[in-house]
């Protein structure tokens, strides 16, 4: 008999999820809340640009081949995840990211320089992972600094080599699995904070910036993040940052594709009201240990869907707070939505502006630092106030595929950190402070030259802030990347992807173990997929 599973949310994580469970055999259908793919990679087409709407920078470009390459009956969940680094450097040489699987359904291709990254003085650090660019960039900008780089790279290594290699795929689910783990974090120096171990190898406040920014990419703040996310260094210069050519937009697409293909299937706008654990008579059904067992799901609708088992790709206060009764949920949720930190959001300016033919002095992704580094991170993340100075990431796909927008145009985002809501007195009123900040972003990367005249070339803008994520997307307090990467917010601590809860409940995405960003939530895929074959399909 096939099973049922319903997978709530097509985000990364979801669509990874619904691949490998329906290679797993399940009769796999994706509820989804909005009229398109994607979640934070959703994609905006208005006036002839495509705006990808959330994550651009794709790292780890196996995993993706991994999905492209799943087979019905053939779910890959247990083979050797990663191939020879070399062989990708080779192909990254080659200007070749994606596999054999991958190519037949979308080009992936290399971007260099990985970053161009602006100070406030308008100089720049090009990180390309080219060891020798990096090590002559760090001595022209601070001499003294070589060595400790080496002792930072050298740290960065070993993390990477027992924090992602190693461990990646582990599924925190009791005490001792993290216990066990524990010791050599420490002694890696993986535990502090990421912004503590860069500063205590380096003495430039520049060189601080760069080698610690990157978590801010997945929703952590450099300055409490644990130190294990220095992989995210040694993540990009093994395996490089890509592209999909059309943008990240066209790879959700051929996830979608890939999905009908092993016989799964998509709802739009079905918008899940509860998760039922309620039979036929009324009564919570329970499993034959005991604990309440999922029946399907209610959509906002009315309409039940019965299935076998249910995934949860969205937000963790949202599936816990919103979707299951109170009455069947464990005491410790409502302790952890309470004391729960949220991570930051973000302010997004998508805009078309004409090319008037002057060569823009910009790279692929770029980020623009402001004159704070820690003050700013301190305001955003733990004053949550909205500063008057900003940095910001300005990505300008156009100038590695035109097709994005109209002939003679360019497709810009630029990103602002802030922070979530609060909805207290602090509360920001994005109503009336999105549109100053907008106005003030786009005139800053006008008069600071990044780019010149924008004001009369602009053709369209538009932007979200955090009330998008919240109302949008059911994030709570509009995070814009799930729970915070904090310590006491990772591994064990951080929300199981087999619940506790209720049998047949499983979570997967940036909420969940390992964490945010597109790399992470894939590999929270295969670790929700592995207990559900665990549970489902072993002996
Ligand atoms: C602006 C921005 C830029 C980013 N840039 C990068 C980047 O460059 N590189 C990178 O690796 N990461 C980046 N990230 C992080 C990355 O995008 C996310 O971590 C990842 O995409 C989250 O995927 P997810 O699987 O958790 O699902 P999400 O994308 O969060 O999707 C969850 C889905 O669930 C749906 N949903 C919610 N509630 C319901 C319901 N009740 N019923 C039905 N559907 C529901 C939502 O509509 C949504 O589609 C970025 C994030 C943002 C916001």
């Amino acid at each position: 008999m096939t099973r049922t599973a319903i997978v709530i949310g097509s985000g990364f994580g979801g669509l990874a999820t619904a691949l490998r469970l329906s290679a797993m055999g399940f009769d796999t259908t994706v509820l989804e809340k909005l009229d398109g793919p994607g979640g934070r990679a959703y994609t905006r087409k208005v006036d002839g640009f495509t705006f990808d709407m959330g994550p651009t920078v794709l790292t780890v470009p196996h995993f993706l081949e991994e999905l492209f390459a799943l087979e019905r009956g053939v779910h890959g969940l247990f083979e050797p995840d990663f191939p020879p680094h070399v062989r990708a450097a080779e192909r990254i040489t080659k200007g070749i990211s994606g596999g054999p699987a991958t190519s037949r359904y979308v080009e992936i291709i290399p971007i260099l320089p990985f970053y161009r990254i602006y100070f406030d003085d308008g100089t720049w650090f090009d990180y390309d992972g080219d060891p020798a660019h990096t090590r002559a960039q760090i001595e022209r900008i601070s001499p003294r600094d070589v060595a400790g780089y080496e002792r930072f790279h050298a740290k960065a290594k070993a993390i990477f080599d027992r924090g992602f290699l190693e461990l990646g795929y582990t599924h925190f689910d009791t005490v001792g699995s993290m216990l066990a783990v524990l010791p050599d974090l420490v002694k890696l120096d993986a535990v502090r904070p990421l912004f503590s171990l860069a500063a205590e190898c380096l003495e430039s406040d520049k060189l601080r910036a760069v080698f610690s920014f990157e978590p801010l990419l997945v929703g952590g703040n450099p300055l409490s993040v644990p130190g294990i996310y220095a992989m995210i260094h040694f993540v990009e210069k093994t395996w490089g940052i890509h592209f999909a050519k059309g943008g990240t937009g066209a790879l959700v697409a051929a996830l979608v594709k890939k999905l009908e293909e092993l016989g799964g299937r998509i709802r739009y706008g079905a918008e899940v009201r509860s998760i039922d654990v309620i039979d036929g008579r009324g009564l919570p059904a329970r499993s034959r240990f005991g604990r309440r067992r999922v029946r399907g799901v209610t959509l906002a609708s009315g309409e039940h869907l019965a299935a076998d088992l249910v995934v949860s790709n969205a937000d963790y206060a949202h599936t816990y707070g919103t979707l299951i009764d109170p009455r069947v949920r464990l005491a410790h949720h409502d302790l952890r939505m309470k004391l729960a930190r949220q991570s930051m959001s973000v302010v997004v300016i998508y805009f078309g502006f004409r090319d008037d033919g002057r060569e823009l002095a910009l790279q692929h992704h770029n980020i623009i630092l402001g004159p704070r580094y820690e003050g700013l991170l301190t305001d955003i993340f733990d004053r949550k106030i909205l500063s008057p100075d900003f940095s910001q990431y300005l990505h300008v796909p156009t100038l590695t595929d035109p097709s994005l927008a109209p002939p003679g145009h360019h497709a810009a985002y630029t990103l602002i950190p802030v922070p979530h809501n609060t909805h207290d007195r602090a509360q920001i009123d994005w109503s009336s402070e999105g549109p100053r900040l907008v106005e003030k972003v786009l005139s800053f990367l006008e008069t600071r030259g990044y780019i010149p005249d924008l004001a009369k070339r602009l053709v369209h803008q538009s932007f979200i802030t955090p009330d998008y994520f919240e109302h949008t997307l059911n994030s709570h307090l509009g995070n814009a990347f799930g729970l915070e990467p904090v310590l006491w917010q990772s591994a064990f601590f951080r929300p199981h992807n087999r619940s506790e809860d209720l049998e047949g409940l499983y979570c997967v995405g940036a909420g969940y173990q390992p964490g945010g960003g597109t790399p992470s939530v894939m590999m929270s895929a295969k670790i929700t997929c592995r207990a559900i074959h665990e549970d489902w399909l072993d002996g």
